[in-house]
């Protein structure tokens, strides 16, 4: 054990740590927890939105009001105001109170179970399965994970590999870096390989676009309000359909009023119906509807999730991005089938495969990891 932290041998820091009773770490680790999901509230509301985590302090979105922090404790603020801000009464919604409480738990379960051995491998999970709720939240929501947080935990991940190398089961920096370097690119390549040639699972989503607005499809991709998604990430499949109700539709000689619209350009030959019509989509150089939602065939995983498999594997390593990409699929299918039984199909579109990731990664943490060393002998580390 040559480990150092803040450039001195641990052996240095164990009569200061342990210096103090153990449960008092545990609830010190549960209370920043707690602060910890406070924190990450912020991120999940601002980040997609683009806006700094930092400034401005909190304030409710309904009043403007800002929040000073004897009203800002996590979960005790919220049960003592009832979910209601303190100056306009506006509904808090319950999630605030859903993170901190999930965060706060997370962080205690991980320090029971790795705190009293490895206290700096218990500060870098827990830093992990705090990326992990931020990102479960934004997924669902905005069905996207910001690179913030993906990229941002890829370097996170590779720095603590050689402060904690017991992540990755090393005793050594150089030992942790390795396994965390090999992870990143495991973790990124696999993810990517089936993104771009398995398309393993797949759903749709619809997107609303906020009142009617025009949608191009132009040359190599569609144009949405939002931006252009390229042809390749719409169209795989010849069944992949990307529909809408148009209720102005133009192509370069002529129009149609409120019919509707299909597109299907994996087809051969490439296929475009309006109303009942099917038109050979190759010899249209141009498409514009105007309409209120569209419906986009969409591949469950995205280059998010690529991004997000990488910081996995700095974390955990290699093993852990094969396991999770396997187990993931393994629990998104059996939520479909379990969403199809209550006839709720249309919710598992609505889902990002973020989550999926997060759950399955952090199984790995708490048993798969145990689980794939005993039934695989060969050399791992
Ligand atoms: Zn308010």
């Amino acid at each position: 054990m040559n480990h150092r932290f803040l450039g001195l041998p641990f052996e240095w820091w164990y009569p200061v740590v342990w210096g103090i009773p153990y449960p008092i770490w545990t609830v010190t680790w549960t209370i920043l927890g707690l602060i910890v999901g406070s924190f990450l509230n912020v991120v999940i509301h601002r980040m997609p939105r683009e806006e700094s985590v930092v400034t401005p302090p909190s304030h409710c979105p309904h009043c403007n009001q800002r929040i000073p922090l004897k009203h800002n404790l996590p979960v005790i603020s919220w049960l003592w105001l009832r979910g209601r801000c303190r100056s306009c009464s506006a509904p808090i919604s319950p999630r605030y109170l859903g993170v901190e409480v999930l965060t706060g738990g997370i962080f205690l379960l991980t320090w029971l179970v790795f705190g009293a051995q490895q206290p700096e491998v218990a500060l870098a999970l827990s830093l992990l399965f705090a990326g992990f709720i931020a990102a479960t939240f934004i997924d669902v929501e905005h069905l996207i994970i910001p690179d913030e947080i993906t990229l941002g935990g890829v370097v996170v991940g590779f720095l603590l590999s050689a402060v904690a190398p017991g992540l990755h089961g090393a005793e050594t920096a150089a030992q942790g870096l390795k396994a965390s370097g090999l992870g990143i690119a495991v973790g990124g390549g696999v993810v990517y390989a089936v993104l771009r040639g398995g398309k393993l699972l797949f759903g749709r989503q619809r997107v609303g676009l906020e009142g009617t607005r025009r949608v191009v499809f132009h040359e190599s991709g569609l144009i949405l309000p939002s931006g252009e998604i390229p042809y390749w990430e719409l169209f795989y499949r010849p069944s992949d359909t990307v529909r809408c109700h148009g209720k102005r539709i133009e192509l370069s000689d002529r129009c149609f009023r409120d019919q509707s619209v299909e597109v299907r350009l994996a087809a051969t030959p490439a296929e475009l119906r309006i109303g009942n019509e099917s038109l050979a989509a190759e010899g249209e150089p141009y498409l514009a509807v105007e309409t209120d939602r569209i419906d986009l065939p969409r591949e469950a995983m995205g280059l998010g999730d690529v991004k997000f498999m990488a910081a996995i594997g700095a974390f955990l390593g290699w093993q852990a991005t094969v396991f999770s990409l396997f187990a993931s699929a393994v629990l998104g299918t059996a939520i479909a089938l379990v969403l199809i039984a209550l006839g709720r199909q249309q919710w598992s579109g609505r889902l990002g495969y973020g989550p999926y990731i997060a759950a399955a990664a952090m199984i790995w943490v708490f048993g798969g990891r145990q689980w794939w060393m005993e039934w695989f002998s060969w050399p791992l580390r």
